[in-house]
C-alpha cells in the first residue's frame, strides 16, 4: 500500500479513506476509556495528525503503550473526521507497527521546550523540531523560489568549481586546498625567504575552497548574456557572528549588456518574488515564525513586497547618517565600510524598508568593479534589510580592458594570473553586471531566526564542524 503523507491525511477530502501512514511519535496520551492518541509527524507539514489507537489492538499493550515520543510507527486505519477542535480529520487505526523505539530515559528531545544552543549541539535530531522543520521547508521553498525565478526569465544555470586558484574578492580569507603532508611541506628559496612549493601539490599550484563563483559566471555571461550560479562557498573569516558562516550558499546571477540600474531592478524584483512565494506556499510554517519567532516578520515581508525600495548613493548615506545625530560604535567618515549598526540605522530607524546603496568608495570594494568618472567611486551596490543588514552585494563589472589591469595591479593582484578574465575584455567586451545574494542571511530574514547557524543544517563557524 502507497504510504500516505501526514499533510494529506489532514485534508478534510480523505475523509473516508483507508490509508497507510508513517512517522515519528510527537505525544501519546492513553485515555482512561482504554485507548491512546498519537500525534505523528513525518515533516510533511507543520501540523501533526492525530491517530486513534484502540486497545482492541493486538499489540496495544504489548508494544503500543511503549512507544513514546521519538518513536517510529506505521499506522494502517481510516480518516475520519475529528471531533476535536483545530483539525479537520484524524486516522481511527486498525493496525499500529513500531518501527523503532526511543527510549524515553535517554532520547534527548523531550516535550519541554528546548534552547536553539542545546539543539546545535544535537544537530542531527534538531530537524524533528517543530522549528527545525519549519525552517528546512522554508529554505527549500526559497530555493524553488531562486530556480523559478531565474529559469523563468530565461538565465541558464551555469556551475563554477568549488576548487579555484583565483581569489575573487581579493581578501585572502580563503581555505587551503592541498594534498601535500603537513608535516613534511616541501619548499623552495623565493625573494629571500623560503616558499612552500606547490608545484609538488596535488594541482601544481595553490588552490583554495572559492569564496564566490562570479568570476566564472562572467566567462558564460558574456557567451549566454544571462546566468546565474548557485552554491556553497567557503570564507575563512574568523568572525563570529550571527550573520557569518565559513560555508554558505550562494546564488549569483551575471548579466551581460546591463549596468547599475539594471542589477539592482533585478535585485529588487527578485527579492520580492522569493517573499511572495514564502508567503504564498508556506504559510503554516510563516504563521509559525511569526507567532513563536518575530512577530514582526509578515507585516515586514508584506510592507516589502508591496514598496519600493529606498535608492541612494553611499556619499548621501554616509550624510544622512553623520546629520542623524544618533551616536554610533563607529564613528561615521566618507571611506568607511559601513557597519552592520550603520546599515540597521538606514533601513530599521530612517527609511523602515530596504535600502540599496550604490557608488562606494573604491578603496572599500573589490577590483573589478567599474569605476566611475569622479576616479574615487565605483559602480557597486549593496542592499540592505531590516535586521539582516547587507543581503546582497553586487556590481558593474569593469569591461575596460586598461581601467580593469591598473585596478589590478593598484590592488596587488598580478594580471598575469587572470589572463582569462581580461581576455572577456579584450574580445568582444560587454557591459556587464551581476549581484550575490547569500542563502542563510535570506532564509535568517525571512523566517526571523536571530543566528544564522539554525538556518543551515549543518552550520560551519569556527571552532566547529561537527556533524
Ligand atoms: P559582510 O560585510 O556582511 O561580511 P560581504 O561584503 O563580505 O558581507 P559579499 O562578498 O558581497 O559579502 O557576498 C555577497 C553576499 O553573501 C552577502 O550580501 C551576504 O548575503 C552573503 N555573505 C557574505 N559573507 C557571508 C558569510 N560569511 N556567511 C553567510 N553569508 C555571507
Ligand atoms: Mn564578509
Amino acid at each position: 500500500m502507497k504510504r500516505t503523507r501526514v499533510v494529506e491525511a489532514l485534508d478534510a477530502k480523505m475523509i473516508g479513506e483507508k490509508i497507510k501512514l508513517c512517522g515519528w511519535v510527537r505525544t501519546r496520551r492513553d485515555s482512561k476509556g482504554g485507548f491512546s492518541f498519537f500525534e505523528l509527524n513525518d515533516g510533511s507539514s507543520m501540523k501533526s495528525v492525530q491517530v486513534l489507537a484502540p486497545a482492541e489492538l493486538s499489540n496495544y499493550e504489548s508494544e503500543l503503550l511503549k512507544a513514546s515520543i521519538g518513536s517510529s510507527i506505521e499506522v494502517h486505519g481510516e480518516v475520519v473526521e475529528s471531533p476535536g477542535k483545530g483539525q479537520a480529520t484524524e486516522v481511527k487505526a486498525t493496525e499500529i507497527r513500531v518501527l523503532g523505539y526511543a527510549d524515553p530515559a535517554t532520547f534527548p528531545l523531550q516535550k519541554k521546550g528546548t534552547s536553539f544552543e542545546y539543539l546545535r549541539t544535537i544537530a542531527h535530531l534538531r530537524p524533528r523540531t517543530n522549528t527545525f522543520g519549519a525552517v528546512a521547508r522554508v529554505r527549500n521553498e526559497i530555493c524553488k523560489s531562486i530556480h523559478n525565478f531565474f529559469q523563468s526569465r530565461g538565465f541558464i544555470y551555469v556551475h563554477s568549481p568549488i576548487i579555484t586558484a583565483s581569489d575573487c574578492e581579493g581578501a585572502g580569507q580563503m581555505f587551503h586546498v592541498t594534498t601535500l603532508d603537513l608535516l613534511k611541506i616541501p619548499t623552495k628559496n623565493g625573494e629571500g625567504a623560503q616558499e612552500v612549493d606547490y608545484e609538488q601539490d596535488f594541482f601544481g599550484k595553490a588552490t583554495s575552497l572559492t569564496v564566490s563563483g562570479q568570476l566564472e559566471a562572467e566567462v558564460y555571461a558574456t557567451a549566454l548574456s544571462d546566468v546565474y550560479t548557485f552554491g556553497p562557498t567557503f570564507r575563512a573569516e574568523n568572525s563570529n557572528t550571527s550573520r557569518h558562516l565559513a560555508e554558505f550558499w550562494m546564488v549569483e546571477p551575471e548579466m551581460a549588456f546591463c549596468d547599475l540600474e539594471g542589477n539592482m531592478d533585478c535585485a529588487e524584483a527578485f527579492l520580492k518574488t522569493i517573499f511572495t512565494d514564502v508567503m504564498n506556499n508556506c504559510a503554516e510554517d510563516m504563521a509559525f515564525f511569526n507567532e513563536r519567532i518575530d512577530k514582526t516578520v509578515l507585516e515586514t515581508l508584506t510592507g516589502i513586497v508591496n514598496s519600493k525600495f529606498e535608492r541612494l548613493s553611499y556619499t548621501e548615506a554616509v550624510d544622512v547618517l553623520k546629520k542623524s545625530g544618533a551616536t554610533f560604535e563607529f564613528p561615521v567618515e566618507w571611506g568607511i565600510d559601513l557597519q552592520s549598526e550603520h546599515e540597521r540605522y538606514l533601513t530599521e530607524q530612517v527609511y523602515k524598508k530596504p535600502v540599496i546603496l550604490y557608488d562606494y568608495p573604491k578603496d572599500i570594494k573589490a577590483f573589478y568593479m567599474r569605476m566611475n568618472e569622479d576616479g574615487k567611486t565605483v559602480r557597486a551596490m549593496d542592499v540592505l534589510v531590516p535586521k539582516v543588514g547587507e543581503i546582497i552585494g553586487g556590481s558593474q563589472r569593469e569591461e575596460r580592458l586598461e581601467k580593469l589591469e591598473q585596478r589590478m595591479i593598484d590592488c596587488g593582484l598580478p594580471p598575469e594570473e587572470y589572463w582569462w578574465y581580461l581576455d572577456l575584455r579584450r574580445f568582444g567586451t560587454v557591459p556587464h553586471a551581476g549581484f550575490g545574494l547569500g542563502l542563510e542571511r535570506t532564509v535568517q530574514f525571512v523566517t526571523g531566526m536571530g543566528n544564522i547557524r539554525d538556518v543551515i543544517p549543518f552550520p560551519r563557524v569556527p571552532k566547529s564542524a561537527e556533524f
